[in-house]
């Protein structure tokens, strides 16, 4: 079997019911997202606007693309008509242009909140506050065209697990408190987006439902 399907075939073996493989495919070819196609795998995640466009209008139209990079606001129109999911809501700024543009394509877009918990700088999101303080405002309430399903996060890359799981259990923490609060009757309100490569399986331990592999399929990309 070519490797990228086996790939998919033995990552699949480690997932439990109840959590899905995003197939992580960002500067990957179009030739290797067929490949996992034609091993089954429906869900693809990319992080910049001009590799997925010419991938979507490309491939079959079944695949669900979600976007899991940092989005410039002057890029959402792009995206919003092809896109099932947002990982990376990661301003107010951006949700209120994500949702003016879902307004116009006549659209409900998918959203995550994104969670900026790990040390880096370069990683983008709320901070668990900011968070915090955005919901209790309820403006994200008057944002009609965008589905909060949820939240996404990152963990500090290190070796050190023990950080990691804390990270995560941060992450699972505030989606929650989230649930609890404002999404209790929320039955699309579900989703906890956490876990690459090398930490998926801590992830899932901590209440992953979306996992975001991508060199452990394609290869490193470099
Ligand atoms: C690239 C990327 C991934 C996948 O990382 P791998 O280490 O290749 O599995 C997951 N999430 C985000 C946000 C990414 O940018």
């Amino acid at each position: 079997m070519a490797k990228i399907a086996q790939n998919i075939l033995d990552i699949n073996k480690t997932i439990p019911h109840g959590v899905e493989l995003v197939a992580v495919s960002k500067y990957n070819p179009a030739s290797s997202i067929t490949e996992a196609y034609d091993a089954g795998q429906r869900i693809f995640g990319e992080s910049r606007v001009q590799e997925l466009l010419p991938k979507a209008e490309l491939l079959p139209k079944d695949i669900e693309w979600h976007f899991i990079g940092h989005l410039q606001t002057n890029k959402v129109k792009y995206i919003v008509p092809i896109v099932s999911l947002i990982h990376s809501g990661d301003s107010e700024k951006l949700l209120v242009e994500i949702n003016k543009v879902a307004q116009k394509c006549d659209k409900k877009v998918n959203c995550l909140l994104q969670l900026h918990v790990a040390e880096e700088e370069t990683k983008s999101g709320f901070l668990p506050q900011e968070l915090l303080a955005y919901m209790e405002s309820d403006r994200w309430r008057d944002l009609k065209n965008i589905n909060i399903v949820g939240v996404m996060g990152m963990a500090t890359y290190t070796t050190n697990q023990q950080k990691i799981r804390l990270e995560f259990e941060t992450i699972k923490g505030i989606y929650t408190t989230l649930k609890d609060t404002y999404f209790v009757d929320r039955e699309e309100f579900k989703e906890c987006s956490m876990g690459m490569s090398h930490d998926y399986k801590l992830a899932i331990e901590c209440g992953a439902t979306l996992v975001r592999i991508g060199s452990s399929i394609f290869g490193d990309r470099y």
